[in-house]
């Protein structure tokens, strides 16, 4: 096994599904993937940027950033961690792929910065983040083949946003997919297919009639809820049809109901998944060199 095989893992530095954040809860959507000598960012929820840190990456490492949809709770904090990698003396180049508009999101981001920028470069002879980073806006099918690492996305089901992305990311025999925000959407089991890790959105049906009853437009958030995300026992579903290794549940809806635990979670999704399983949590490490030391924490 050689040395970078070993540091190959999985961090979910924010595991919660939804912008709003509440005292001692987790922190909305953000993964970190280090796969061969890559550096990934999968979608940059709030709160992305000291995850990050606390992850124990130096921000300066920041490489190859993903963002599967436009919903603030996957891109609210894009522009803040790659201009706090900047601050932080980041020298190389950094690439951004995401759905249509994103360049839009971060042209406009350096202008609303711009007196901080252009004064940063002026006086403490910073490179021009503008020319450091290059955003790339992708569809369906392949996205980047690069040094050994394939990614391809996948359009999922999550209405009224059509362009979102389940993201497959395969380096030296690993493989991790996310299947961003969606619906259940039977086609993700192919697109899945053996992966070594599934990371997939998950509601649990109990606790979604208690987060209705505390937020004010109640009758329409569930309607939401439920035509653009997926339970628990349907994430199940398309890990068992994939054939994947491990199933993380991810992106939790609700994530912060006091009276629901990880074994609410393990008890829904054992009805459709009998494989390895990891419920996230803000930090959780999940490795990929080898399966036996593979985890995290073990949940099942
Ligand atoms: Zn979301
Ligand atoms: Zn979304």
């Amino acid at each position: 096994m050689s040395v970078d095989r070993v540091r190959d893992r999985l961090v979910l530095l924010g595991s919660k599904g939804g912008p709003a954040v509440r005292l001692g809860g987790p922190w909305p959507s953000s993964s970190l993937l280090e796969l061969g000598r890559r550096t990934i960012v999968v979608d940059c929820g709030l709160g992305v940027t000291r995850a990050f840190v606390d992850a124990g990456v130096g921000l300066k490492a920041l490489d190859l950033i993903f963002i599967t949809h436009l919903h603030s709770d996957h891109v609210l904090e894009l522009g803040p961690l790659i201009h706090t990698a900047w601050t932080a003396g980041l020298a190389s180049p950094v690439s951004v792929f995401g759905p249509p508009g994103t360049g839009h999101y971060w042209r406009r981001f350096c202008q609303a910065m711009e007196f901080d920028i252009e004064i940063r470069i002026a006086d403490e002879g910073r490179p021009d983040i503008r020319e450091l980073v290059s955003v790339v806006e992708f569809g369906e099918g392949k996205v980047i083949e690069d040094y050994g690492l394939k990614v391809t996305a996948l359009r999922v089901d999550h209405p009224p946003v059509t362009d979102c992305f389940a993201l497959r990311f395969e380096q030296g025999g690993k493989s991790v997919v996310f299947s961003a925000d969606t619906a259940f959407f039977p086609p993700l089991a192919g697109f899945a297919r053996g992966a070594d890790i599934l990371v997939h959105e998950a509601m649990l049906e109990q606790g979604i009639e208690r987060l209705v009853a505390k937020t004010g437009n109640g009758a329409r958030l569930r309607e939401h809820l439920l035509a653009s995300h997926s339970f628990a026992t349907d994430a199940g579903r398309i890990a068992t049809d994939a054939g994947v290794k491990r199933l993380v549940l991810n992106h939790l809806i609700p994530a912060d109901d006091p009276e629901i635990g990880e074994a609410d979670w393990i008890a829904a999704v054992r009805k459709t998944w009998s494989g390895d399983l990891t419920i996230a949590r803000d930090g959780l490490v999940v490795g990929l060199s080898c399966a036996e030391a593979a985890v995290g924490e073990e949940t099942a």
